[in-house]
């Protein structure tokens, strides 16, 4: 049984969960209302919002940016598959939640490298019966041990189309890693008709602001690169973007009654794309 050889849950030996230095999942949780964070964490949130009191905004806005994404992939697109890297600590809805809402068999492979989402996987396992989530401990810059995941071929069949969600993650991935790279490697593993919905940290909107983020963040061990609109939409070279293409996270398909949102306090970029 493949599955007997990685830690899946919180019943996993040996996780270290390091309290003492923040960690992008558990700072992100902070900022987006969640609980699941320790002190360390909440000091570099704290002084990421100083530097950019807009940061809490732009995060929780990026999180609904992908819940109406899946929603519009799997309703308007009949997208049955996600591949979900850079998940987070599980908030409801999580993708699972809002896809098999829409389709019950639909099935989600899951994909983080911090333990305390390991931890917490078992909150990503509550999969309706017609459909299946999996999670996989891996980093994206790793894409052999993600498509090479025999829990992931469990899940999803790479030879139907599958949405690839980057959201809020390709910022921890320096130039030097190559992101776009990365991202070009997985979507060639996927079948024509995939997807590709992604975010990307902007400076454009506030670039004072937004630079002392990236100053607090990378003053603490996290380091993440700020990227403009010519770099974000060269994440999606190669695909048809579809409407409204690459723009800040809340001008993306809006909801009728969404609040308004002011531009210079959204950081984030993202867009949809279909592989021909
Ligand atoms: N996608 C979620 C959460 C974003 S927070 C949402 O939209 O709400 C960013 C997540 O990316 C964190 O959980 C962090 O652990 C993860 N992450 C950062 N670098 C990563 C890497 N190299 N490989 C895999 N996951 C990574």
């Amino acid at each position: 049984d493949p599955m007997a050889q990685e830690p899946q849950d919180d019943r996993s030996p040996g996780v270290d969960l390091r309290m003492d230095i923040p960690h992008s999942a558990r700072v992100y949780d902070y900022l987006i209302g969640g609980k699941t964070n320790f002190e360390a964490d909440r000091v570099a949130a704290e002084a990421s919002v100083r530097a950019w009191p807009a940061l809490p905004i732009s995060m929780r806005t990026t999180r609904t940016f992908m819940q109406r994404v899946v929603h519009h992939l799997a309703e308007e697109h009949g997208v049955r598959q996600f591949l979900d890297i850079g998940t987070g600590i599980p908030t409801s809805p999580n993708v699972h939640e809002i896809a098999q809402g829409i389709a019950p068999e639909a099935r989600v492979a899951y994909v983080d490298n911090d333990p305390i989402v390991l931890t917490h996987a078992r909150a990503l396992m509550s999969s309706t019966a017609e459909g299946s989530t999996c999670y996989i401990d891996a980093d994206l810059r790793d894409v052999d041990s993600i498509i090479g995941s025999p829990r992931l071929r469990e899940v999803l069949d790479l030879k139907q189309p599958v949405a690839l969600s980057l959201i809020a993650i390709v910022h921890f991935i320096l130039d030097e890693d190559d992101p776009q790279g990365i991202v070009r490697r997985i979507m060639d593993e996927l079948a024509p008709g995939s997807f590709l919905a992604l975010t990307v940290f902007t400076g454009d909107t506030d670039p004072v602001g937004v630079g002392g983020v990236g100053r607090e963040y990378n003053a603490r061990g996290i380091p993440l690169q700020i990227r403009d609109r010519k770099e974000s939409l060269a994440f999606f070279d190669g695909y048809d973007l579809l409407d409204p293409g690459v723009t800040l996270v809340h001008q993306w398909r809006p909801e009728q009654d969404a609040p308004r949102i002011r531009d210079q306090d959204i950081a984030m970029y993202g867009g949809v794309a279909v592989k021909r």
